[in-house]
């Protein structure tokens, strides 16, 4: 009887620990796919890389126009050219919209060929650094893209729309817009683009914003220049959006723009939307504000596989179909709408910018050399303006 019992409890034992074996066996899987994804994981907190031109002057920070940035994801990094000769100062922004990878990507290759003979620049390709360190759930977007340059492969992120819940949460269920009252869903508390002008005791978003609109004031700076870009269906795409101020020098560079083959709509920045920074900066700052918009296909409703290549390619079999059907306001062909086209217009539209207000003020002009326009960007590709 008794040798009964200690059989059955040594069966039991051994079944024991059979199942701490397999749980331990788990444990240790878990583990190492944790490790695997953390790694993964971590990675996307990891500083991007920039190899700006020799005409490099300084590199700053976000932080020095609004000290509570600083050591948060939001600070992001400012690329400052300055000419030999004294003249206006332009202010370029890449990465409001992490989605929208022509306009980070137009502020990369400016700062990395562009050359200055009078007059300032600054560049600040990922203005919401915050939102490069994430992706939109539910877009199944990648999280990089690379292009093969000259020395080699290089990986370039792609983020989400706004602000990474991890640096700003939770999100109210109503933003309420400072200082006009003006309420919108409340995702777009984390939206750099409904920010403006900011305020410096405000969400981290808000204190980006203020931050950029201290910039422009404390720098005296004459033009900016925010890059987005929007969903082929949207019907402000290759675009220029300004405030009432801009209007006759966007104009006159719509014009030239035509000249050169290019077409771009010249749209008004609404007086009452506010946040945007077409409307804000041209209300709070003596700047003259412009908003340019590209065509990208990865944004859009109509996409099919949303992958590397979309972004890079920007060939969509579905708005292929819609371009058919003659339902986009854009041409949509074979060609697709590819991120160096995009990348082209952006800054073949900024040199556009620049030359009109060079003639409006010829004693004190912005001179800038080294800017590959759309024609050498379709030609020869993104990936060979980059260093
Ligand atoms: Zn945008």
């Amino acid at each position: 009887m008794k040798a009964g019992i200690s059989a059955k409890q040594h069966v039991k034992s051994g079944i024991v620990a059979m199942h701490h074996m397999r749980a331990v066996g788990f444990l240790v899987v878990a583990a190492a796919l944790c490790v695997a994804a953390s790694a993964d994981f971590l990675a996307m907190w990891s500083p991007d890389e920039f190899h700006p031109s020799p005409a490099l002057t300084r590199i700053d920070s976000l932080s020095r126009y609004c000290p509570s940035l600083r050591g948060t994801r939001a600070d992001t990094r400012i690329f400052v050219y300055e000419g030999a000769a004294s003249g206006p100062t332009l202010l370029v922004l890449g990465g409001t919209h992490p989605n929208e990878p022509a306009g980070f990507m137009a502020a990369t290759v400016l700062l990395e060929n562009i050359i200055i003979r009078t007059g300032r620049v600054f560049i600040i390709p990922q203005a919401c650094a915050s939102g490069f360190t994430c992706t939109d759930p539910l877009e199944g977007s990648p999280q990089t893209f690379s292009l093969q340059t000259q020395s080699g492969k290089r990986i370039f992120r792609f983020g989400g729309r706004a602000a990474n819940v991890v640096d700003q949460w939770p999100d109210p269920l109503v933003y309420l817009h400072y200082p006009s009252g003006q309420q919108l869903s409340g995702n777009e508390t984390r939206n750099l683009n409904r920010a403006y002008p900011g305020r410096q005791d405000g969400s981290l978003t808000e204190q980006t914003a203020f931050a950029i609109v201290s910039l422009i004031r404390e720098e005296h700076v004459d033009l900016a220049v925010d890059l987005h870009e929007a969903a082929p269906e949207i019907p402000i795409i290759n675009a220029i959006v300004t405030h009432e101020k801009g209007r006759e020098l966007a104009a006159n560079a719509v014009l030239n723009l035509e000249f050169e083959n290019l077409q771009f709509a010249l749209e008004l920045s609404p007086a009452n939307f506010h946040g945007l920074s077409h409307r804000e900066w041209g209300d709070w700052t003596p700047v003259i504000p412009f908003l340019m918009e590209t065509s990208n296909p990865i944004q859009g409703r109509l996409r099919g596989t949303t992958s590397e290549q979309l972004i890079v390619d920007g060939v969509d079999p579905w708005y292929l179909i819609a371009g058919r059907l003659g339902t986009m306001r854009i041409t949509y062909d074979e060609a697709g709408e590819s991120l160096s086209g995009r990348v082209g217009r952006h800054l073949q539209a900024l040199r556009a910018l620049v030359d009109v207000y060079n003639e409006e003020h010829p004693d004190s002009a912005l001179v800038l050399e080294g800017l590959p326009g759309y024609g050498e960007l379709t030609a020869r590709g993104v990936h060979q303006y980059l260093r």
